[in-house]
């Protein structure tokens, strides 16, 4: 028996009125479904705060969609799986067809055809327009090029949207601004930084977070600081604040660290722009408006633009152009555990504590410290990528995999063999040094590399270099690190390799 002629499915990161989905959406004959599915929270060990923003996300949109006098079938609490609960749904009554935006995950799509195939309905996947680049025009781009390069992807849209552009050419001239950005702040400090506002949890918030504490008790993270934006109204109010008071040193300081300080000059949108509040298209053009009347630099907007124009979108080319495959990738060959610290911070390296802590308590870090903290210790650890992944995809509010698995696996762990990133993100303890004051406080010397008191990520790096020395040594990029571990005397690499093992074991004093 058919009910409804589109059953219109809405997942917990399409919170988007604008979405193809609803064109031509008729409330006298056609419906919505959405569903709080067990499996979304636990296929990874999600952390509190991430199922929390997802949840009240969902409440908040269904009370939106309500408000506008559509029909809205939703399933608060479902024990199972998206794919159990809408194959009950087609099997009970059946819509004439299943409408949805394409799915931020392969799993995802993959199981709701199964279920829609199952119970003889058609799916119709329509194209998510929340992007501004389809999966078609990402195949077009990379199509026939040896080497795929995020710049040239950047490049072509921004001539393609005319972003920051003067004609056919750049505004200032140049592409790119890395040379004035990326600076560390000195030992003087950040010095004040103006906070982000941080939203008091409203009724249906306050719901959530308590079933979230009962139901998945023992999941990682705290809530007690938790205060995302839940719905479309405040994401836009972080936009204002970050456009008007922060995006003006963005760039300057976009790859630095201070212990105690998680939000720095970031913008803290991830959230807002995966859960689709906000369209990268209005968030550009805020920042190019900055720009263009004179309230921020171009090298703060364009290194704010780049990140979502250009690293945004080609990430979520890479995924849907890759998977399934992509998530097993592992071309460094790493084996080794993911430490359990990871889940608890509980670590004596100083940098590492402050990052996971912020990390378990708000569900956010910054970019260097995802890629130069914990990516850069799992990449030297030898962590299995999959191991890696599972840990991003739990714990960050903004985790959806569509743009954390090419970052993760890619970009952070090299194990898609250089598809995201050009050479491996590997470092010593110096890196951190430079862009941060963690070393200051902690027991370990960056400068050291063999020892008791050696830098669990310098011994780590040079570990690394000698178990990689044949597949890196003619590599463009890495080579020249290659003859400098080389160069290192037979007592020397002894002394790394066993340090390296007693680091790898949590021995941490031992050298
Ligand atoms: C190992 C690893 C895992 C990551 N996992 C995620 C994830 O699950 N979800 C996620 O949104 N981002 C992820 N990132 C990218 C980036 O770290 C976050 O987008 C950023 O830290 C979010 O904070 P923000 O909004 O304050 O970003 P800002 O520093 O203010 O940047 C502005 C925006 O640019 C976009 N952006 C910046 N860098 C990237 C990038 N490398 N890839 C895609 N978009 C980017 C984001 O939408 C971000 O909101 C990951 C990076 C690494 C290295
Ligand atoms: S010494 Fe090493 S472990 Fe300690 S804070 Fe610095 S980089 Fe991190």
């Amino acid at each position: 028996m058919n009910d409804v002629r589109h059953l219109v499915v809405v997942l917990g990161d399409q919170l988007d009125l604008d979405s193809a989905v609803w064109d031509g959406f008729d409330p006298a004959q056609d419906a919505v479904w959405m569903c709080e599915a067990r499996e979304e929270a636990t296929h990874v060990p999600s952390s509190l705060q991430r199922i929390a923003v997802f949840l009240s996300g969902m409440r908040h949109f269904a009370q939106a969609l309500r408000e506008r006098g559509l029909s809205v079938e939703y399933l608060a609490r479902h024990e199972g799986s998206l794919a159990q609960a809408l194959g009950a749904r087609l099997r009970a009554r059946a819509p004439r067809a299943v409408r949805i935006s394409e799915p931020g995950e392969w799993r995802v799509l993959d199981g709701l055809q199964a279920a829609a195939s199952d119970a003889g309905v058609a799916l119709e996947v329509l194209e998510d327009r929340h992007f501004l680049c389809s999966r078609d025009e990402f195949g077009a781009h990379v199509k026939g090029r040896k080497a795929w390069r995020m710049e040239y992807f950047y490049r072509e849209m921004r001539r393609r949207h005319g972003v920051l552009m003067e004609g056919a050419q750049p505004a200032g001239g140049q592409w790119n601004y890395d040379a004035e950005n990326r600076q560390g702040f000195g030992p003087q400090g950040p010095g004040f930084v103006p906070p982000p506002t941080r939203f008091t949890p409203d009724a249906i918030t306050e719901e959530v977070l308590r079933e979230v504490r009962e139901r998945f008790a023992g999941h990682p993270g705290e809530l007690a600081e938790f205060g995302w934006p839940v719905q479309r109204s405040q994401a836009l109010q972080v936009l204002r604040e970050f456009i008007d008071e922060r995006l003006p040193h963005f760039g300057r300081w976009q790859d630095a660290l201070w212990e105690g300080q998680p939000w720095l000059y970031h913008s803290h949108l991830s959230v807002a722009l995966n859960l689709k509040w906000l369209h990268p298209r209005e968030v550009i053009a805020a920042a190019e408006e900055a720009w263009r009347q004179g309230r921020a630099p171009l090298a703060a907007a364009e290194g704010f633009i780049r990140q979502i124009l250009g690293w945004r979108e080609y990430v979520r080319g890479v995924y849907w152009q890759r998977m399934p495959g992509y998530a097993a990738l592992n071309a460094l060959d790493a084996r080794e555990d993911l430490p359990a610290w990871y889940w608890t911070g509980d670590v004596p390296m100083a940098c590492l504590r402050d990052a996971i802590g912020q990390t378990l308590r708000l569900g956010y870090a910054h970019h260097i410290q995802r890629l130069m903290v914990t990516g850069l210790y799992a990449l030297l650890h030898g962590v299995q990528p999959r191991q890696v992944h599972a840990w991003y995809l739990s714990v960050y509010v903004d985790a959806v995999e569509w743009v954390e698995l090419p970052n993760t696996l890619g970009m952070s762990q090299y194990a898609d063999d250089g598809l995201m990133a050009s050479k491996p993100y590997a470092a010593t303890g110096k890196y951190i040094e430079r862009m941060s004051d963690h070393c200051r406080g902690c027991r370990f010397d960056p400068a050291l590399r063999t020892g008791p008191k050696a830098c669990p990520y310098t011994t780590l790096y040079w570990d690394f270099l000698l178990r990689h020395a044949e597949r890196f040594a003619g590599h463009p990029r890495m080579a020249l690190q290659i003859r400098n571990a080389d160069r290192l005397d037979r007592n020397e690499r002894a002394a790394v390799v066993r340090r390296a093992g007693a680091v790898r074991q949590g021995r941490w004093d031992e050298g």
